[in-house]
């Protein structure tokens, strides 16, 4: 028997899950030098926007009930895919952070002795990482009942990906010219040959 609990649950287990694939990427990071970074107020307001829709507003709900005006019916079905979007999420996440290794970083930065990785998962699509964005936004539509709760991290991933995502092409370019630029010829961005 699927309950709201039980989805609500799944979702801040996944977002554990999501947390403990970053911790020991994020702790390498930070002993790698940093020779150009794009990070202030922009970015940061972005980060926080993202974590807002997808960790603040599911919580306020979960724990509050707030707001019961916009709960949707809960189709068993619809959290089943849930689910599955959530692990194809995690898994990519991963993947993205372990083809990523030394030059991941969670603000736009180029590190030292940066390299332009274009194996793994980066052999398909550019930005790997974004992909298992929308994938954890798209499980928690289909996982919580409720409109507001449920699209919040729709919206804070997609305004996150939308003003950063040329930049972080532009950094790319700007650190390794043609190079880059080849790689974009033969990837999409976020689903393989489609888009
Ligand atoms: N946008 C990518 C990476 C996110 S992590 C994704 O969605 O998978 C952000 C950092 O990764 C950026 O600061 C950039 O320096 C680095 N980066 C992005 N693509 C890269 C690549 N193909 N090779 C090496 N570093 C990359």
């Amino acid at each position: 028997m699927i309950t709201t609990t039980i989805c609500e649950i799944v979702w801040f287990a996944g977002l554990v899950g999501w947390y403990v694939i970053r911790y020991p990427f994020e702790r390498r990071a930070k002993k790698v030098d940093v020779t150009r970074s794009l990070f202030g107020r922009r970015e940061s307001g972005l980060l926080a926007l993202a974590f807002l829709g997808l960790w603040l507003v599911p919580l306020i709900y979960a724990l509050t009930g707030f707001p019961a005006a916009l709960d949707r019916p809960l189709i068993p079905a619809i959290a089943i895919l849930g689910v599955i979007a959530l692990c194809g999420a995690l898994v990519l996440f991963y993947r993205s952070h372990a083809d990523l290794g030394k030059n991941w970083s969670i603000s736009l930065q180029i590190r030292n002795e940066h390299r332009l990785v274009t194996t793994g998962i980066y052999r398909f699509i550019r930005h790997p990482m974004y992909t298992s964005f929308f994938l954890l936004a798209v499980a928690q539509v289909l996982l919580l009942p409720n409109w507001l709760a449920g699209l919040t991290g729709l919206v804070g991933v997609g305004i996150l990906y939308a003003f950063r995502v040329r930049q972080e092409e532009r950094m790319m370019i700007e650190r390794f010219g043609t190079d880059y630029q080849n790689y974009m010829a033969h990837t999409a961005r976020l689903i393989p040959w489609i888009a």
